[in-house]
């Protein structure tokens, strides 16, 4: 049993009074007729997500980007946090350099800290973030249309090969060792760029778990399909070199956007991507085929490692 069978089988019940519940980057509930509210909760737990060697400010800045992604993601702006926060004891040094992050991160998006939990045990860090969005143009997963170009905001890969450097450290240049690190620690959501283009855009989901997973999400869970063209997937050299796309693929936190958009809104896209200094650009087109296929040198590939799962 993956976490999403234990959420189906234990937690998954009809919605009542929420526009939209379980299912999406965060839930979608009334806030008055014009507007609505956007919520999500995700954790950092010590050992699964972080270990007690990690840099506490980097911790801070983190648990809420995460977070701020869920609702960048359904094309909302985060306005306020809480956080509830576990240590093992009371260490001025480290609480110091944590708050200082995710006040950092809070400042950079506008998001306010407006309470939370504090307790002892082994260490967590769990954020709860509200953000707004007019309720006609939010975002969900399920928004895609047969023939929509799909998309990323960014290049993809450099969080993962940031995970893998903090822990053996395949061999690469010093510059893109700086930026493998920053897209580990420091994931920055592309707020800005989704909501000036969200007028555009059908579907999103943030890609917290690797590429393949949300593409599943998006395509075959909506009963339609993807086709992506792997080698106009944006990605540092390195993996091609290395012949490891699937690494950039299946790596996961890179914490940009994937979105599908009407093809006759190309330019306009790629124009804001520019203005964004994003490097991100059309990567396939959804079908009606219930299946994800990735095409690579003319052929079809697949990847069988489907993206982070914390069980199974
Ligand atoms: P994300 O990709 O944002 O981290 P998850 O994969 O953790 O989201 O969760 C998928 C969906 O299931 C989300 O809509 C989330 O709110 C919901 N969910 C996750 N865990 C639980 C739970 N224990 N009870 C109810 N809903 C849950
Ligand atoms: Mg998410």
């Amino acid at each position: 049993m993956n976490e999403f069978q234990l959420i189906e089988k234990f937690f998954k019940q009809p919605k009542k009074n929420a526009i939209l519940g379980i299912g999406d980057d965060a839930a979608i509930i009334p806030k008055n007729k014009k507007d609505c509210l956007l919520l999500s909760v995700d954790t950092l737990s010590i050992d699964s997500h972080f270990t007690k060697q990690s840099d506490p400010y980097y911790l801070g800045w983190k648990a809420l980007a995460v977070n701020i992604s869920d609702i960048v993601a359904m094309g909302g702006v985060p306005t306020f946090a809480l956080l509830s926060l576990t240590v093992e004891d009371i260490n001025k040094k480290w609480l110091s350099k944590f708050s200082q992050g995710i006040k950092a991160c809070a400042k950079k998006y506008n998001v306010e800290l407006i309470g939370g939990d504090t307790n002892r045990g082994s260490m967590s860090v769990s954020v709860t973030i509200i953000g707004d969005s007019p309720r006609k143009n939010v975002l969900t997963r399920s928004a895609a249309n047969i023939n929509d170009d799909i998309w990323i905001s960014d290049e993809i890969g450099y969080a993962h090969l940031g995970f893998a450097l903090s822990k053996h450290g395949p061999t690469m240049s010093n510059c893109l060792k700086k930026r493998a690190l920053q897209a580990f620690l420091k994931p920055e959501p592309p707020m800005n760029f989704i909501l000036d283009n969200k007028k555009y855009m059908h579907a999103a989901i943030d890609i917290s778990d690797g590429l393949v997973s949300e593409l599943e999400h998006i395509s075959v869970e909506q009963k339609l399909g993807a086709k992506i063209d792997v080698d106009s997937i944006p990605m540092h050299k390195w993996f091609k070199e290395h012949n490891n796309q699937e690494l950039a693929l299946t790596g996961g936190e890179d914490y940009q956007i994937l979105f599908t958009a009407n093809k006759k809104n190309r330019n306009k896209i790629n124009n804001s991507l520019k203005k964004n200094k994003l490097k991100g650009g059309v990567i396939g087109t959804i079908t009606n085929s219930k299946k994800v296929e990735f095409e690579h040198k003319g052929k079809l590939v697949n990847y069988k490692k489907g993206g982070f799962k914390h069980f199974g």
